[in-house]
């Protein structure tokens, strides 16, 4: 056996960019780091 890459699925804040790998499968209210409720919310762009 050599080396090999495993890929796993993960988060990222989209405040902070921090990156985790949740334990439970249920989906993660808030980032671990900044405690943001709005880290999978990506920032509001102006509307044209
Ligand atoms: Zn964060």
């Amino acid at each position: 056996m050599g080396k090999i890459k495993i890929q796993v699925e993960g988060f990222k804040c989209d405040r902070c960019g921090h990156e985790w790998i949740p334990r439970s499968k249920e989906y993660p209210t808030i980032c671990p780091k900044c405690k943001s409720p709005y880290w999978d919310k990506p920032r509001k762009k102006k509307k044209t």
